[in-house]
């Protein structure tokens, strides 16, 4: 079959590159130590950041949850799928983190990358005359959800207030959407988030931020990037995702009641997908209630310790550590191949690491993207931090 065929030289395009991935089958729950083909690995790549996603207390409120309201929700929302254990979960989202916005109402999506479609599409139903300023490095679901939208999409370059400031300035559009992530997935930094909403008040621009990793690990209380910072706005339109430091599944959107409202009147990412199982929004408020207490200050307080432990402990002179003091540590290696030899070298070892490459993140720059979560214990990181060292030597 020719189709087929065109398919396999394509394939084996991305092979030459050495950009094939690979899926590995875990047969344990996600946690520091996973089991892969019958062997225990040390994992540093998951986005499970405070260890939650194989809580006891989780599990069984999810237990809870299918006991309440069964497996599946039956409908979309504006069926018959959206559940009390929505409701009640939306409540308790909207109140979490109502100190940062105004009017604040909260929704709840089976994805974060469905969120992001809806929050970008959404902002730009009511406006013909809609222009979005993205940031460079902004995950996939922030692009796509521009391309979405049918509208005028600039590119701001990387952290470039100044760059962005005379695109607002330029820009005739009606309606302004700046969008960003809070922290870079790839890199770990974070976002300018207090000049950048300086920048939108004074140009009248909606500012999403999409706090996939921030939420949950940042703040005091968990609160994520805004709370990091001490921000509040009607201008915020907040995009945390609930499968990373949540450790279940799904995301939400909190803004202004009057935001929320057109996301579920318009949005089609909200509107035309089943709703998810409610037994996760059941879970999920106990998620919350970890994640808001002793426990998860406790939990935050050990990622930032194993944080410092390993960048005190790497010592590097050909790679390079990025600038972040968040949970992702990402080891620049460079080219492709290479990275994947480190990855596979490391994975002999027992240590599972991921190896990114482009399209992911920019040509030459393939990196090691270690990922450290409250699960781990110092032993752990001390494991890695000698590998590590001891590989960059070879
Ligand atoms: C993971 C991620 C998403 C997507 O969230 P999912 O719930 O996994 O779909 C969106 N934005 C960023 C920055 C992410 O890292």
């Amino acid at each position: 079959m020719e189709l087929l065929a065109k398919l396999e030289q394509h394939l084996q395009g991305l092979h030459d590159q050495s950009l094939i991935r690979k899926r590995r089958s875990v047969e344990t729950p996600c946690a520091p130590r996973m089991t892969v083909d019958g062997r225990e690995l040390l994992a540093f790549c998951s986005n499970d950041y405070l260890g939650l996603a194989a809580h006891p207390r989780l599990a069984e409120a999810m237990h809870q949850g299918v006991q309440l309201y069964g497996t599946g929700s039956g409908a979309a929302h504006l069926v018959s799928g959206h559940s009390r254990a929505h409701t009640l979960l939306e409540q308790r989202l909207a109140e979490f983190m109502a100190p940062h916005l105004v009017a604040a109402q909260a929704l709840y999506f089976c994805t974060g990358y469905m969120a992001n479609l809806a929050v970008i599409t959404g902002l730009a139903v009511g406006d013909k005359n809609t222009e979005i300023f993205s940031e460079s490095l902004n995950h996939a679901s922030l692009i796509d959800g521009g391309r979405l939208s049918r509208t005028s999409l600039r590119v701001y370059p990387h952290a470039d207030l100044a760059a962005l400031r005379e695109m607002l300035e330029t820009s005739t559009a009606t309606n302004k959407i700046v969008v960003t992530d809070a922290v870079f997935s790839m890199d770990g930094d974070l976002a300018p988030l207090p000049e950048l909403l300086a920048l939108c008040e004074q140009h009248q621009a909606w500012l999403v931020v999409d706090d996939a990793h921030g939420f949950g690990t940042l703040g005091e209380n968990g609160r994520g990037a805004l709370e990091h910072f001490g921000l509040r706005s009607p201008y915020l339109v907040y995009v945390g995702t609930l499968g990373k430091a949540a450790g279940v599944g799904g995301a939400f959107v909190a803004a202004h009641r009057t935001v929320i409202e057109t996301l579920i009147q318009r949005a089609r990412p909200y509107i035309f997908t089943t709703a998810a199982p409610p037994a996760l929004a059941h879970a999920l408020q106990a998620s919350l209630d970890i994640i808001s207490g002793d426990e998860g200050r406790e939990r935050r307080a050990h990622l930032r310790a194993l944080v410092a432990q390993l960048r005190d402990g790497l010592r590097f002179e050909r790679w390079h550590l990025m600038p972040s003091q968040t949970a992702i540590q990402p080891i620049v290696i460079g080219e492709n191949e290479e990275t994947m030899r480190l990855a596979a070298a490391l994975y002999e070892q027992g240590i599972w690491v991921g190896g990114i490459r482009p399209p992911t993140v920019p040509a030459g720059t393939a990196r090691l993207r270690v990922t450290l979560s409250a699960g781990h214990s110092h032993d752990d990181v001390a494991r890695l931090v000698e590998t590590l060292n001891k590989l960059e030597r070879n």
